[in-house]
Formats: C-alpha cells, structure tokens, sequence
C-alpha cells in the first residue's frame, strides 16, 4: 500500500498554481469576456478581470505566501483594489471568506477545500444577494458547491472534488443562457438578456476548471 496521505491534500503550492493558471485562463479569454458583458453589460468584465489577476502575478511574483488561506487572502485583497464594477467585491469577498475557512492550515483536506469553496459562495451572496437562476456567478458557484460536498460525502480526493465543482459550475454558466437577468446591469436589458451567457458565470467557470486543472497537474499534491 502507498502513502495514504499522497494526493489528499492540497497545498499552498496548489493554491499558487490554481491563481497562475486563473491569471492565465482569464488572459485568454479577456476578448471572450468582454464580448459577453457587451451583449448584456457595459463591456468591461474581461478587463476587469484580466487586470485583477495579473496584479495577482506581480503580488505572487513579490513573494509566495505559505499557506492556503493566506493565497487566497492576497487574491482577495488584490481582486478588491484593482478589479472595478460589481465583479471586483463579489470575487474579492470570495476569497476572502475561503481564506476564512481555510484558517492556517498548511494544506487542505477534500472536506476543508468543500468548505472553503462553500465559504466563497456565501461571500458572492452576502455581497450580490444573488439567488439561483438570476443570471449572475452564483449560478456557476452554487451548483459549484453542491458538487463538491456530494463528492465529500464520496470520499472523493481534493482533485475529485474540484474536478466535480468545475464540471457542474461549467453547466451552470450554460444554464445562464436562456435566463432573464435579476441581478446587475443586465437586470436592466429585461428579455434582451435572454440568448447570452453571463459574463461572471463564465469567468467562475474558468477560474473553477483551472483549479480542477492545477490539483490534477499535481501541484501541491
Ligand atoms: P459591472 O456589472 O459593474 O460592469 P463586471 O462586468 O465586472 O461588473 O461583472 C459583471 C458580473 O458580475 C455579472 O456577469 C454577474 O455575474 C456578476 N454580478 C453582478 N451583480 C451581481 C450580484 N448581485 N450577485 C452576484 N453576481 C453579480
Ligand atoms: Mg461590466
């Protein structure tokens, strides 16, 4: 038999490649996102978000932080300086709440990791006060988070869990197409919201899958 502890955590290295890898998924589809937000927003999701998480890169580049917790902290305070509109908060107090959960722990367990994604959604609703099928992110990260605890309850590895969050929050950015909007800016497009993705949606469905993508890649494993 082999070390059970390998590949049930994840560690601060994860946490590191997870933002890495966010920054670059975000930068590939900087165009995609603003093309989105153009359609039911004012155009500028993509940037936003691209300037957010190459501040990350530069912050990362200055030094690693050691834990979790304290990754996620960085990504917070930086999401909320430099990201503007609603999108900057919203992801911000994600972070922040995941780092909440996170604590000081050196490395997290598939229970801790559904814990701190579950900490991220609360952060989006106490923000945004967001309910399912209002077109916003919450639609990616609620059935994000439901994934999760199931794969938990499972027994999944940290990579199981995460590969199950980003693959249910992938389908929930999908089922944002055909909604009309409650929430933000598109809320005010009425039925003309109907027949385009939610930029956010999107963007936490690419930010999920390269944390999925980082845990398989083993880093931190
Ligand atoms: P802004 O709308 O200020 O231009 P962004 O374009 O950066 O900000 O972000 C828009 C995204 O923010 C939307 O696609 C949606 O997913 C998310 N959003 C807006 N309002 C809320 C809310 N109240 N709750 C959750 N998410 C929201
Ligand atoms: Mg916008």
């Amino acid at each position: 038999m082999g070390d059970v502890s390998v590949g049930r955590t994840l560690d601060a290295a994860w946490a590191v490649d997870w933002l890495r890898r966010s920054a670059e998924v975000i930068a590939e589809n900087r165009v995609k996102l603003i093309e989105l937000d153009r359609e039911i927003g004012d155009g500028d999701h993509g940037e936003n978000m691209d300037r957010g998480f190459q501040a990350i890169l530069v912050k990362l580049a200055e030094g690693e932080p050691e834990t979790p917790g304290a990754v996620f902290k960085l990504a917070a305070m930086t999401l909320m300086s430099k990201v503007g509109g609603a999108a900057g908060p919203l992801y911000g107090t994600a972070f922040l709440r995941a780092a909440t959960a996170a604590g000081d722990e050196a490395a997290l367990d598939s229970g801790l990791l559904a814990a701190a994604l579950a900490g991220a959604r609360d952060g989006v609703v106490a923000r945004g006060k967001a309910e399912v099928g209002e077109k916003t992110m919450i639609d990616a990260w609620a059935p994000a988070v439901d994934a999760a605890a199931a794969a938990v309850a499972a027994g999944a590895s940290p990579a199981a869990v995460l590969d199950a969050a980003a693959t249910a929050a992938r389908a929930g950015a999908e089922s944002t197409d055909p909604l009309v909007a409650r929430k933000g800016r598109a809320s005010y497009l009425g039925e003309r919201a109907i027949g385009h993705r939610d930029p956010g949606a999107e963007s936490s469905a690419l930010i999920l899958r390269a944390a999925a993508d980082a845990a398989a890649s083993g880093a931190g494993a």
